[in-house]
């Protein structure tokens, strides 16, 4: 029985006006008085949203959900569209990764602990995964987690950890069994963030933020009951999280509200933001802005047709990334043209334009390496979807104190 049969649940229309009413009445109450950028903002969006009933809608309704199938997660992007804010972005890792984890294989405890002020945006969440050895290569992080007595203690580095700043929380990887392979003896936990033993250290990136930063984990401490999975068999929540992360970035944000010019997170500019790009430049007219946006317009359709259908989620990843520097090559085109980027006065719209679009020529490289670098993705399609032979590496059953790494 799909969701729109069941008793007291809207039809699909009435689902969509009910997104469109939140967005034309609601929202823009919810966010007044808050600043563009800001986490204030962030988290007067998602409160509002949860409070709606739209922010949970495949989730159990003892979490807080409203139980719907795929079908109205579906309806309520398209009838958004344009319209989230570029701040939603800040709980890409609450919201897109550490959640539907959590909710697929934490325990009842952890369920009931963090979902509700996860969804509902009371928390910020990052991905403590990547270490200054174990990029691409995961499997081989060093971060060392310990029992003792009722709480483990946690000690190793960190990088590029997004958000980690501005965080209550951490999903994080840790290896608690150095003589098992590298793949096994792994163990996921959740980490409190405000606590003694974990330093953040920002980095700041080209494009003059600092989007990510170096933890610093001395004696950090964690529930002994905070683990998700079980103990040892972190890989398989590991790669679950991953799935997910793949979700997110490669379909299921198609970009910001389209008359934002927040400097937040990491999405393609949307189209519709183009085209006014355009006739704010006097381009309109020209056949080859014509020509890519015409491109641009079928890249943006291709990618929300990726989100909707069971395609791998890789392949959405990837498209996303080539719209993205698409996109951005050639707003730089039109803007740059007209003023520099980086004008300290940006009252004048070209210089606005400039600043905002120059921004996103440096900020989307990035999307190709953030949850899997392209030649990553291309690895995973070419292994589990054509079935082609794994890379060569070290035997899969040697101890990880043994490998030479
Ligand atoms: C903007 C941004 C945000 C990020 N946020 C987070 C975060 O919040 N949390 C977190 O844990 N991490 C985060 N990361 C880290 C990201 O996951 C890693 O950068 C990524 O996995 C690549 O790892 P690496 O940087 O160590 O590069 P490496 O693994 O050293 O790779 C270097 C190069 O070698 C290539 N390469 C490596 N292995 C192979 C292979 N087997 N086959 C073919 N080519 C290969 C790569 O494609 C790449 O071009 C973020 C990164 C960026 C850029």
């Amino acid at each position: 029985m799909t969701s729109e049969s069941k008793p007291g649940t809207p039809s699909l229309d009435a689902f969509r006006d009910e997104v469109r009413r939140f967005f034309d009445q609601t929202m823009p109450n919810a966010v007044a008085g808050t600043s563009e950028g800001t986490v204030a903002r962030a988290k007067a969006w998602r409160v509002a949203l949860y409070d709606h009933g739209l922010a949970a809608l495949d989730y159990p309704t003892e979490f807080g959900g409203r139980g719907l199938d795929a079908d109205y997660v579906t309806a309520y992007r398209e009838a958004s569209d344009g319209r989230v804010p570029r701040e939603d972005m800040m709980f890409g890792i609450a919201v897109g990764m550490a959640m539907p984890t959590i909710r697929d294989l934490g325990n009842q405890q952890l369920k009931e602990r963090f979902l509700r002020p996860g969804l509902r945006g009371e928390d910020m969440w990052c991905q403590l995964y990547s270490e200054p050895g174990a990029g691409s290569d995961l499997a081989s992080l060093r971060t060392t987690a310990v029992l003792d007595g009722d709480q483990w203690v946690v000690s190793g580095q960190k990088v590029w950890t997004s958000g980690a700043e501005r965080s209550s929380y951490a999903i994080l990887l840790a290896r608690t069994d150095h003589d098992l392979p590298k793949h096994r003896g792994i163990t996921m936990f959740i980490l409190p963030m405000d606590q003694e033993g974990v330093e953040v250290r920002p980095l700041v990136q080209m494009t003059g933020k600092a989007g990510f930063n170096e933890v610093f984990l001395d004696e950090a401490t964690i529930p002994r009951d905070w683990v998700i999975g079980d103990i040892n068999n972190g890989w398989r929540p590991a790669v679950a999280l991953l799935g997910h992360e793949r979700v997110q970035t490669g379909t299921a944000s198609l970009g910001g509200a389209v008359d934002q010019f927040s400097k937040e997170g990491r999405a393609p500019i949307p189209f519709q933001q183009l085209r006014q790009l355009a006739e704010r430049t006097q381009r309109q007219n020209d056949y080859l802005v014509r020509q890519e946006l015409a491109r641009l317009y079928s890249g943006q359709q291709i990618m929300g047709w990726l989100g909707a259908a069971a395609t791998h989620p890789s392949v959405g990843k990837l498209w996303r990334t080539r719209q993205g520097r698409a996109a951005a090559e050639l707003a730089g085109r039109m803007a740059l043209n007209r003023s520099a980027a980086w004008a300290s006065d940006l009252s004048d719209p070209a210089s606005r334009d400039a600043d905002f679009f120059g921004f996103q020529i440096l900020n989307c490289r990035g999307m190709s390496l953030g949850g899997g670098t392209d030649e990553i993705q291309r690895n995973i399609l070419g292994e589990r979807v054509l079935g082609l032979p794994p890379e060569p590496g070290p035997a899969r059953d040697t101890p990880f104190r043994d490998l030479a790494i």
